[in-house]
């Protein structure tokens, strides 16, 4: 049996990594407001540093490590907002960290990772490749903190949620991007624990949405990966998962699926009605709001929880384009979390 995580690691999290993360604002969206009849709000984590909420988990692990710990270094497989979360966390806690990552993987997505201070290590062309590098480096005595099925990530990513509470007190929905679940798990259960009745919604994107269909099956499955604008929302949830599943099941109230012309729009309304630059997966709330997928949303917080989207891509789709990314069959490396 795995100990819970309660609404008291929430609060440890949050002292823990206060000085090493940002205050994110909450924006009321007059536009969004309107169209819902409802009093929706923006929670706009892809202000944090990084560009996304996962520097908070990373920072709650790296803090969590002890000294031996610290002094051997951590490692990771990321080559998206985990990736970089982890390795400004490090670098601020002076912490060595590398990430592993297969030779498939784009220049821009090396050197962002790079730029926040990690070592990288190129090795293979496949992720299962990076890993067997990864259990090397583990076996001599480094710490691999994953993205999401991890007890100290969760928590971290749960401080969010404090945040929102405190922002919107009288909130009864909240709208979570949903993919590994370590986000969600953490946000609904502050949630759940101060109010049951709070609303929970995960938003995945139709294109591989692997916790919808373990949720489905009653266990993780495997869940074949596809090209998405929800990026940051793609590979499983993993099949020996201890954590995160078992949350969202008993957690999360109900999952909805946007589909990629959902995404794209969102993205639009993000930037010419709410002035926001963000990535197709910190816009699937805004795209759910939009098909009239969340019936009553009432007083709600939609988490938007990314920024890092190649800006040229950026460009075509709110020049009015709903690019198909599965039809430009884009590089593997740039399809994992
Ligand atoms: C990682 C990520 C998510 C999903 O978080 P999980 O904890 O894996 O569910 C959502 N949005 C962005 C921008 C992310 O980087």
């Amino acid at each position: 049996m795995t100990q819970k995580i309660t609404l008291q690691d929430s609060f440890v999290a949050r002292q823990r990594i206060a000085s090493g993360i940002r205050q994110t604002p909450l924006a009321a969206s007059p536009a969004l407001s309107a169209f819902c009849s409802a009093r929706i709000s923006l929670k706009l984590e892809q202000t944090q540093i990084t560009g996304s909420f996962k520097l908070r988990g990373a920072t709650n692990a790296v803090r969590s490590l002890t000294q031996v710990q610290r002094e051997a270094g951590v490692v990771g497989v990321s080559t998206g907002n985990h990736g970089r979360g982890l390795a400004y966390a490090a670098a601020q806690a002076g912490v060595r960290c590398i990430i592993c990552m297969s030779e498939l993987v784009p220049q821009n997505k090396v050197d962002g990772i790079k730029a926040h201070g990690a070592e990288v290590r190129i090795v293979g062309r496949s992720q299962d490749d990076a890993q067997v590098e990864v259990d090397k480096l583990v076996a001599s005595g480094m710490t691999m903190l994953p993205p999401f099925d991890h007890r100290d990530i969760i928590a971290g990513q749960s401080t969010v949620a404090l945040e929102m509470l405190e922002q919107s007190p009288d909130l009864n929905t909240v709208l979570v991007p949903l993919s590994g679940g370590g986000l969600i798990s953490g946000v609904a259960m502050v949630m759940k624990a101060v109010n049951p009745s709070i609303r929970v919604v995960g938003i995945s994107m139709e294109q591989g949405a692997a916790m919808y269909e373990c949720l489905k099956a009653g266990k993780p499955i495997l869940v074949e990966e596809k090209p998405t604008l929800a990026d940051s929302l793609g590979g499983g949830i993993g099949l020996e998962n201890a954590y995160t599943f078992a949350m969202t099941r008993d957690l999360v109230d109900e999952v909805v699926l946007v589909s990629e012309v959902e995404i794209a729009a969102a993205i639009r309304h993000a930037y010419w009605q709410e002035r926001q630059v963000i990535e197709g997966s910190g816009s699937v709330g805004i795209a759910a709001l939009l098909a009239g997928k969340i019936a009553d949303p009432g007083n709600c917080v939609s988490l938007i929880s990314g920024q890092n989207i190649d800006m040229a891509l950026h460009k075509r789709i709110i020049d009015g384009e709903d690019v198909d990314v599965a039809a430009e069959s884009q590089n593997i490396g740039d399809l994992d979390a």
